[in-house]
C-alpha cells in the first residue's frame, strides 16, 4: 500500500518546502491517521508529533467535539462570507471570545484564512492607517532577518529568509530588514543580555537612516519560530518598546504560532511584555482543524479604520468562514476548559523544560532552550564552543531530523538545529518519551557525524 501511495504522490504532488528529488528517490512518508499527540503512517508505524502539525495542533489531534461542532455547524450554515454588511453567528461568537482572550487593548478582529494572509493584510492595513491619518508616505515596514511571516509575496517578503527571497525577486519594495535577536548564533562575545540591547539598537539606527516619517510599523515574531525558535534576551523586548516609545510607528506581534497558549500565556506578547497594536494570528485559533486567520487590532488602529478610514477594501472569500469559524471556537472553549494555557505555564511546560535542558548535557548540544511548549536544540561539533558551526550547515541537522524521525519522534531540522513544538495535550508519561527518543537521537547523531569524521 505505502509503495502504491508513493508512486502515485511523485507521480502528481508538487510538495511545499520538500527537495522533490530526494523525496522522489526516498519516498514521501505517508500519514493515514492521528489521535492526541500521535501520528500513523501507512506502514502502521506510531509516531510522537513533537511539531503539532506545523506547530499548530495545540489541542492534540481528532477531536471528536471539534469534529462534532463542526458537522453541526455544515448543518446550518455551511458557508456565508463577511463582506457588504453581512455576518454570521459563528463569526460573531468568535469576534466575541477573541476580544475577550486577547490583550485589553484588542477589540476587533480582521478574519483571513490563513497566517500569510494576515500577514499580506497587516501590510495593507498599515499603510490603510497611516493614508487614513493623511501620512501616506509611512509606508516602509520593518522586519527581521531569518523571520518567517508567510508565503505570499507580502508574507515572504515581511520574513527575513534569504532562500525565499532569491527564489521570488523579493522583498517587494517597502519592506526593510534588520538584526535577529539570535544570541547563540549570533552574539559573538557578547553576553546574551549585552547582545539583547545590541539587536533591538539595530531597529533605533534603521530609523535613524530610514526616517520616521516613511516607517509605518515594525513586526516581529515574539520568538521567532521557523527561523529556529529563537528566544530573545530579556533586555531585547524592553530596549524595543523604550525605542517606539514616542515615536509614530506601528508595532506588529505576529502570534501565528505564540498566540493560543504556546509560551505559556494566551499570547506571546503576554510572555515578553509586548503592547502590539497588531497581533496575525492563525495556526492554534483553530488547532488547524480547518483553515482559518485573523488580524487583532487594537483600539488605537479600529478607531482609525472603523473612523476616517473609511471602507477597507480587501478581503477573502473564506475570511470568516463559518464552519471554520465554528471549529476555533470550539478549540478555544476546549483550551479554557481544561486549562491547556496554565498547563503549559505551570505543568507540563516546567516539566518538559527540565527534561530538555538536561539533553544540553549531552556532547552534541551546545544549547538547549524552551519557553512554555516552543524548543531547539543547537547542534555543535565543539562543545563547548558555541562559535563554532559545522562545516556543511545544516547536513548534521537534517541527520539528526531522521534519525528522530525513524525513532519515533517528529522534530524539525532548521540549520544545525532541532526544533520542537509539541501539542499543549501533551502528558507527563509522553513528556518522557519524547525526552527519551529525544536522547537515542542525540546518541545516533553523534556516533553518525563522528563515523563520517
Ligand atoms: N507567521 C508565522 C510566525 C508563521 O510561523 C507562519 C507559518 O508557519 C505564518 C505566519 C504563515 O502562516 P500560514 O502557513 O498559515 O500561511
Amino acid at each position: 500500500l505505502t509503495a502504491d501511495y508513493r508512486a502515485r504522490d511523485a507521480a502528481h504532488h508538487i510538495h511545499a518546502f520538500s527537495d522533490m528529488k530526494a523525496l522522489n528517490a526516498e519516498g514521501s512518508r505517508v500519514i493515514v491517521r492521528a489521535e492526541g499527540s500521535w501520528i500513523y503512517d501507512s506502514d502502521g508505524n506510531r509516531i510522537l508529533d513533537g511539531m503539532a502539525g506545523l506547530w499548530c495542533v495545540n489541542i492534540g489531534h481528532g477531536r471528536k467535539e471539534i469534529a462534532d461542532a463542526i458537522q453541526r455547524q455544515m448543518a446550518d450554515l455551511s458557508y456565508y462570507n463577511t463582506f457588504f454588511k453581512t455576518t454570521h453567528p459563528p463569526a460573531i461568537a468568535l469576534s466575541e471570545t477573541l476580544a475577550r482572550l486577547a490583550p485589553p487593548q484588542f477589540n476587533h478582529v480582521f478574519y483571513v484564512g490563513s497566517g500569510s494572509e494576515a500577514n499580506d493584510t497587516v501590510i495593507r492595513m498599515v499603510r490603510h492607517y497611516w493614508a487614513s491619518l493623511g501620512k501616506p508616505g509611512k509606508s516602509v515596514i520593518i522586519a527581521r532577518n531569518n523571520a518567517y511571516h508567510g508565503s505570499t509575496m507580502g508574507g515572504a517578503s515581511l520574513g527575513g529568509m534569504k532562500s525565499m527571497h532569491s527564489q521570488g525577486g523579493l522583498p517587494i519594495p517597502g519592506i526593510h530588514h534588520i538584526a535577529q535577536p539570535y544570541w547563540f548564533g549570533e552574539g559573538g562575545d557578547a553576553t546574551p543580555e549585552e547582545f539583547g540591547v545590541q539587536a533591538a539598537r539595530e531597529l533605533e539606527k534603521a530609523i535613524e537612516a530610514i526616517g520616521e516619517e516613511n516607517i509605518g510599523a515594525f513586526i516581529a515574531e515574539p520568538i521567532q519560530g521557523a527561523g529556529g525558535v529563537i528566544i530573545p534576551p530579556s533586555t531585547y523586548w524592553p530596549e524595543i518598546a523604550r525605542i517606539l516609545k514616542d515615536r509614530e510607528i506601528l508595532l506588529v506581534a505576529d502570534e501565528v504560532i505564540t498566540g493560543f497558549g504556546r509560551t505559556g500565556n494566551w499570547f506571546g506578547s503576554e510572555t515578553f511584555g509586548i503592547a502590539a497594536d497588531l497581533m496575525p494570528i492563525a495556526k492554534g485559533l483553530s488547532s488547524g482543524y480547518l483553515p482559518i486567520g485573523g488580524v487583532m487590532v487594537s483600539d488605537k488602529v479600529s478607531d482609525v479604520l472603523i473612523g476616517p478610514g473609511g471602507e477597507f477594501h480587501h478581503g477573502f472569500t473564506y475570511g470568516a468562514h463559518p464552519v471554520a469559524a465554528a471549529a476555533a471556537l470550539e478549540n478555544l472553549r476546549i483550551i479554557e476548559d481544561e486549562k491547556l494555557v496554565d498547563r503549559v505555564r505551570d505543568d507540563i511546560g516546567p516539566y518538559l523544560q527540565a527534561g530538555w535542558k538536561a539533553l544540553g548535557e549531552h556532547p552534541l548540544v551546545g544549547e538547549a532552550r524552551m519557553t512554555g511548549l516552543m524548543g531547539a536544540l543547537e547542534l555543535v561539533p565543539n562543545k563547548p564552543s558555541r562559535q563554532q558551526k559545522f562545516p556543511d550547515t545544516g547536513k548534521v541537522g537534517t541527520i539528526a531530523r531522521d534519525f528522530s524521525f525513524k525513532n519515533g519522534l517528529v522534530m524539525r531540522a532548521v540549520r544545525d538545529s532541532l526544533i520542537l513544538s509539541p501539542p499543549l495535550t501533551l502528558s507527563h508519561d509522553e513528556a518522557d518519551q519524547l525526552l527519551a527518543i529525544a536522547k537515542t537521537t542525540l546518541d545516533d547523531t553523534y556516533a553518525e557525524v563522528k563515523r563520517l569524521g
